[in-house]
């Protein structure tokens, strides 16, 4: 009788459990990801619904601030001069969720550094926060109101937060049901304007900052890597004005203006 195993057969076994190895950590690593898109609908899903709530007690208004979109940036100061100092939208909505945990994604990989950049900015510009919309993280602190630090991974629409031919009012939404609001996204608003310019849409209409969340510059959409720069496995979870949300694969993160299905500017919505 031979005691022990031939070298064969531990090669065999090691391959065994290789193979297996192989096929099933893909299969984990997907199941958790899944796990991570739900919990990421559960936290938009809710912060959405502040939005309504808010509306609800501010004569049916989104929160709304003028952010200049003509200073580099997209986050100027609006017309006045010294700048309204406004809260940021996270602020403004938060006496009507449990906690600020909800604004994070739990899938995203990207290091929030734009916001810590942005304060920086404000705080070495006495003047005014030039950048004050981007600065959730230190936009606060920049300019005394420090409980206004805050870390989110989703973006508010530009066009309902400069209240565009007053989109932010409730009542202009032709189609509320079909009308993004928030989503998963590279910083704290996404601005559906500016078609080829990395800040706006992809030539076909695609809007960038929340079909690649993940990336910034953003890749082309000609790039068969391009679904690599998604949160979510090729897309991102929207929120739409009538707070329900959804999975949506990203090219049809695209613009109803530009033949997408959603709409994310009043010029998609006059139809
Ligand atoms: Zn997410």
């Amino acid at each position: 009788m031979r005691s022990g195993f031939t070298l064969v057969e531990v090669l065999v076994v090691v391959g065994v459990i290789a193979a297996l190895a192989a096929i099933l950590f893909p299969v984990f690593s997907s199941a958790r990801e899944s796990a991570r898109k739900a919990q990421c609908l559960s936290h938009l899903r809710q912060v959405s619904q502040a939005f309504l709530l808010y509306a609800q007690d501010a004569d049916e208004s989104f929160p709304y601030r003028i952010t200049d979109y003509h200073h580099w940036g997209g986050a100027g100061i609006g017309e006045s001069w010294p700048p309204q100092i406004i809260p940021p939208w996270t602020a403004q909505v938060e006496p009507y969720f449990v906690n600020r945990s909800l604004l994070a994604c739990p899938s995203t990989r990207r290091d929030w550094s734009w916001p810590l950049w942005a304060g920086r900015w404000g705080a070495l510009n006495p003047g005014g926060p030039w950048l004050a919309y981007c600065g959730y993280r230190g936009y606060g602190s920049a300019i005394g109101f420090p409980h206004w630090d805050c870390f989110t991974s989703f973006g508010y629409n530009e066009a309902i937060s400069n209240g565009l031919d007053e989109t932010h009012l409730l009542a202009r939404f032709k189609a509320p049901s079909q009308f993004v609001l928030l989503g998963d996204s590279e910083v704290a608003w996404f601005t559906p304007w500016g078609r080829g310019e990395i800040w706006g849409l992809t030539p076909s209409g695609v809007v960038q900052r929340l079909a690649f969340s993940e990336k910034f510059p953003p890749p082309m959409e000609t790039d068969p890597e391009a679904s690599k720069e998604t949160r979510h496995g090729g897309g991102s979870q929207i929120a739409f004005c009538d707070g329900h949300v959804r999975w949506e694969i990203w090219f049809r993160i695209r613009r109803w203006s530009y033949g997408g299905p959603w709409r994310f500017h009043p010029e998609d919505d006059a139809f």
